[in-house]
């Protein structure tokens, strides 16, 4: 499955969406880097995977949630 809220307006990354992401990949949980933010919104930041060690990139508030490549989607 794939999971991205791009496109969908309005969904930019803030940390009560945390509960509802997980890794595109093994469904591991997903860790959040934050690299700058505005009050509740991630503006950007690296959602990092616990169990296959993906990295994610979070741009303009948009976390980018598609499985590299290689993983074979
Ligand atoms: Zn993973």
């Amino acid at each position: 499955m794939r999971f991205s809220l791009r496109g969908d307006a309005g969904a930019t990354m803030r940390h009560d969406l945390m509960d509802l992401l997980a890794c595109p990949v093994c469904h591991g949980t997903l860790q959040l880097q934050v690299t700058s933010s505005s009050g509740e919104e991630i503006l950007s930041g690296t959602l990092r995977c616990g169990g296959c060690q993906a990295r994610y990139p979070i741009e303009d508030g948009i976390p980018d949630l598609l499985p590299p490549p290689s993983a074979g989607a």
